[in-house]
């Protein structure tokens, strides 16, 4: 298991990553990585370029409670999804412009593409609507989720799962990539699926497949 303080460095880096990337914009978004017991989550209202490692809250996953700065609004879903799934070791939650274009419009992505539905599953759900920061947003997300490692929610953004933080990043950009290859190939004359069955397989094959180089140290 990683240490606190080294975990707090990977958040604040991945934090300007995410920036850099385009993926978030503004204080838009947040980064958390389970630790044991506890995750440590991107304060609330982060300013990612200002943001030093010791600015990171320690959030007690059982309690809730939290050490350091006051943690993202957006924290109960971190911890709700790190509690429903023991497997997941890192969450980003992103506004991302192309997820957010089928969160609008409440379009779940489809397995258009390979990499899609290796990596994310047989499709990804959009969360029903409510309220950000409430317990009904986590319990859609959540449920969302299932057998999945990104969710959509509906007219906010996105949230993509990693069995490593680096998972969690490329989640976050195939997510993108794909929901951009959609929305074009609607423009097109409509995206055509892969058969889902087929989509769920590969998403397996890739799980079991990448499960020892992900393997959390
Ligand atoms: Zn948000």
């Amino acid at each position: 298991m990683k240490d606190l303080g080294e975990t707090k460095e990977a958040v604040r880096r991945m934090g300007l990553r995410l920036v850099e990337t385009g993926l978030v914009v503004g204080t838009w978004g947040n980064v958390s990585v389970r630790v044991g017991d506890k995750m440590v989550v991107t304060p609330s209202g982060a300013d990612y370029g200002a943001l030093t490692a010791d600015a990171m809250p320690v959030v007690d996953l059982d309690s809730g409670e939290w050490t350091g700065p006051k943690p993202s609004s957006e924290r109960a879903l971190h911890r709700a999804i790190y509690l429903e799934r023991p497997e997941i070791h890192a969450v980003i939650h992103t506004h991302s412009p192309n997820a957010c274009t089928l969160a609008a419009a409440h379009r779940e992505l489809p397995p258009i593409l390979d990499d899609v539905a290796q990596l994310l599953g047989p499709s990804v759900r959009v969360a029903d609507y409510a309220l950000p920061g409430t317990k009904r947003i986590v319990r859609a997300t959540v449920k969302a989720l299932r057998g999945r490692m990104a969710a959509l929610m509906a007219n906010h953004g996105a949230v993509c799962l990693g069995r490593t933080l680096e998972e969690s990043l490329l989640c976050c950009q195939v997510l993108e990539k794909g929901c951009k290859a959609f929305i074009e190939a609607e423009f097109l004359g409509g995206a055509k699926g892969i058969n889902k069955f087929e989509a769920w397989v590969m998403h397996q094959v890739y799980l079991r497949k990448y499960s020892q180089q992900w393997e959390p140290k």
